[in-house]
């Protein structure tokens, strides 16, 4: 038998390659419901009813996630966002997911009236010190150590739990 050409455009292939990692991340949502959320809290997101004072988190590089590769994953994960193109929670502009550096340089350099930037899981907390971190989607801009942040009223954040600690602190 003749092999059949694959006549899949590749757009088509990019929809596939999306859904197939939005589905995997829905899976890892369950199980990590399942593993860690249940049995140590009621809640897991949190909608902000109101722009709120946040600051960003300080030596919190070695903080890995528990089944996600990122933060940004975790976020996307559990909160079932699952687009690519994504708002940044602090200062509204576009970020993006699944683009490297590179590919993101090469897109803001022929789309020069809509650039975007990298989206960060960024460690946030209410109360600076304290070591209790929400996640929250923002740009690489406003993902700095210390930074003072107004996360917008709308934005999800989600609850920083069963972080995994991998090499040293830079605090
Ligand atoms: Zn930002």
């Amino acid at each position: 038998m003749r092999r059949r050409k694959c006549f899949a455009h590749p757009l088509f292939k990019l929809k596939v390659m999306v859904e197939l990692r939005s589905k995997l991340l829905n899976i890892k949502s369950l199980i990590f419901r399942h593993q860690y959320a249940l049995g140590i809290s009621q809640w897991l997101t949190k909608r902000l009813a109101q722009d709120t004072p946040y600051f960003n988190g300080t030596g919190t590089s070695n903080r890995k996630p528990s089944l996600f590769s990122s933060w940004i994953e975790y976020w996307k994960g559990l909160t079932g966002t699952y687009s690519n193109e994504l708002v940044c929670a602090a200062c509204g502009c576009r970020i993006v997911t699944g683009m490297n550096e590179n590919e993101i340089k090469a897109y803001n350099a022929t789309h020069p009236e809509k650039t975007v930037r990298q989206a960060c899981g960024g460690h946030v907390e209410a109360v600076k010190g304290s070591g209790e971190y929400m996640i929250a989607a923002i740009c690489a801009e406003c993902n700095q150590e210390g930074k003072p942040l107004t996360i917008k009223a709308g934005s999800l954040l989600v609850r920083e739990v069963a972080p995994k600690f991998v090499g040293k602190s830079n605090r």
